[in-house]
């Protein structure tokens, strides 16, 4: 309930009105060539991609046209990345969040972490599947989980639901 108002101040000050805006407003953007080439494999084939730079053959995630490092032209080089990888960090919220492309709240539980893609010095920061804080360690295997409905699919890095621990047979 709003304050109420003093007399003597509501004769000095405007009288403001309240309009309740509340409108959808999808809109349509260009991902480019290089985020372009993201959005499509993910919803594609369900696969993660970089591309590398000619000089110092890093892989550069996410795509980039020009290497950082180097200072050159990073083309087109497509390389798939791993889709498992081992958990560097990890974050454990117990608040809400807002999604900051829709304005919802966040109910996704995920504990989120900074996830080192096998073999590719490539790091990602994603949501762990597992969310038993005593299950959560650093150094766990993790694999990529994909949303299954095609329908779904087309939101780029969000087509992967979150990254699943993987046993894994004998000791890293
Ligand atoms: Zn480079």
């Amino acid at each position: 309930m709003p304050a109420q108002p003093s007399r003597r101040k509501a004769d000095t000050s405007p009288e403001y009105i309240q309009v309740k805006f509340d409108r959808p407003r999808p809109y349509r953007w260009s991902t480019g060539k290089y985020l372009g080439k993201v959005y499509k494999e993910a919803k594609e084939n369900r696969k993660m991609v970089g591309n590398r730079c000619p000089k110092c053959k890093q892989i550069l995630w996410p795509p980039l046209p020009v290497c950082g490092r180097c200072k050159v032209e990073a083309g087109e080089d497509w390389v798939e990345l791993p889709q498992t990888g081992t958990v560097i960090q990890y974050t454990y919220l117990v608040f809400p969040m807002w999604d900051p492309h829709r304005g919802e709240r966040w109910a996704n539980p995920y504990p989120s972490a900074i996830i080192e893609l096998d073999g590719c010095g490539v790091y990602h920061r994603y949501w762990l599947e597992e969310t038993d804080k005593e299950k959560l360690k650093v150094g766990m295997r993790v694999q990529a989980v994909w949303k299954e409905n095609e329908e779904e699919l087309g939101e780029g890095m969000g087509d992967i639901l979150y990254f699943r621990t993987i046993e894994e047979q004998g000791a890293r």
